[in-house]
């Protein structure tokens, strides 16, 4: 069965550039709900622990470097089939090679500052929602 969370980030590259109102809403109107959501700055250590998946790739010092350089926004989204309906709202990694009306096409200036992130598999959704938000943090319906 498909899980029915993602995480995303809107990255500080995005941030700086006053991305954040754009595309929240356009992740509303793709009915996705807001179940977390923070404005933080990353420490390079927690950078290096996110991405800790890409040690050793030629990209990964400078994706950390750019990924702790300012203030991210990270949300938890929640839809059906959630990890696949987001990566196909955000297009693909390069923005050069993302669908129109993408995320990436629209906001993304390159490879490494694409404006956004999204988990890659239910594991890893998983995974990633846990680094970053507690329970408590979370919405639930009660
Ligand atoms: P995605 O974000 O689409 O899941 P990856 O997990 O492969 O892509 O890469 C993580 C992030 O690392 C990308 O979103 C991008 O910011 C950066 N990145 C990936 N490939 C490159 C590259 N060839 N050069 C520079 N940065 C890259
Ligand atoms: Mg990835």
């Amino acid at each position: 069965m498909k899980g029915n969370i993602t995480l995303t980030l809107i990255k500080p590259y995005a941030v700086k550039n006053g991305y954040v109102g754009p595309i929240l809403a356009r992740i509303n109107e793709a009915s996705f709900r807001i179940i977390a959501m923070k404005y933080i700055k990353l420490t390079r250590c927690q950078a290096e622990e996110f991405y800790a998946i890409h040690k050793g790739k030629n990209f990964y010092k400078k994706l950390v470097v750019f990924m702790s350089d300012g203030p991210l926004v990270v949300a938890l989204l929640e839809k059906e089939n959630a990890v696949e309906s987001y990566r196909k709202l955000i297009g693909a990694t390069d923005p050069k090679v993302a669908a129109e009306g993408t995320l990436r096409k629209l906001f993304g200036a390159s490879v490494e500052m694409n404006a956004v992130h999204g988990s890659d598999s239910d594991e890893n959704a998983i995974r990633e929602a846990n680094f970053f938000f507690s329970e408590m943090e979370r919405f639930h319906e009660c």
